[in-house]
């Protein structure tokens, strides 16, 4: 019985310890995708197509931002346009 419980015992350890890696793996995994997603690289500050400074009130808002207002808008009128007419 004592030894039921013992070798009980150690396998619930083990599986606990491995449960624990693959979780740890898991989150590590996770965060550095969301990571890699939303965070990418802080912005310079300055717009990536017209390279004029990007409004402060801007980066304030979003700290990421690559581009201006103005060419921001552009990118997303275009992407809205291939998005319609289909990029074929
Ligand atoms: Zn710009």
């Amino acid at each position: 019985m004592s030894r039921v419980i013992r070798e009980l015992g150690e396998w619930d350890m083990d599986e606990i310890d491995r449960a624990y890696e693959r979780m740890e793996n898991f989150t590590a995994e996770a965060l550095q995708a969301v990571l890699g997603k939303m965070v990418d690289r802080p912005s310079t500050g300055i717009c990536r197509t017209c390279f004029e400074p990007i409004e402060p009130r801007r980066l304030k808002a979003n700290p990421h931002a690559r581009h201006c207002r103005d060419c921001a808008d552009e990118e997303e009128a275009m992407a809205r346009r291939t998005s319609l007419c289909g990029p074929r």
